[in-house]
């Protein structure tokens, strides 16, 4: 739901959260109940440091600028074949 902001004229300004259009134009203030006007404010769609922003940064980098690999990953053994299964079964199936 969107956040509606209230701006009281004795004190300060105040947010709501309403559904959709039921946001009325003047609420209650909290703190003096007199009446607040609804402000209009700019919605916040911005993904600047969301990680979704930051994903789609790093592949676009990555379209440019591909990262060099100069080593192994860690933790991985080369040069040993690694099991996938302990089923005795699956070691007379045919290898590629
Ligand atoms: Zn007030």
């Amino acid at each position: 739901m969107p956040v509606y902001e209230f701006r009281c004229v004795d004190c300060s300004g105040f947010e709501l959260i309403l559904p959709i259009g039921t946001a009325p134009d003047v609420a209650t203030c909290p703190s003096c109940q007199g009446d607040a006007r609804r402000r209009i404010t700019a919605p916040n769609v911005s993904r600047t440091g969301s990680s979704a922003f930051q994903l789609i940064d790093a592949a676009n980098r990555s379209a440019h600028e591909p990262s060099v690999v100069g080593s192994a990953k860690p933790g991985v053994r080369t040069g040993t074949t690694q099991r996938y299964t302990s089923n005795p079964l699956h070691q007379k199936l045919p290898r590629p």
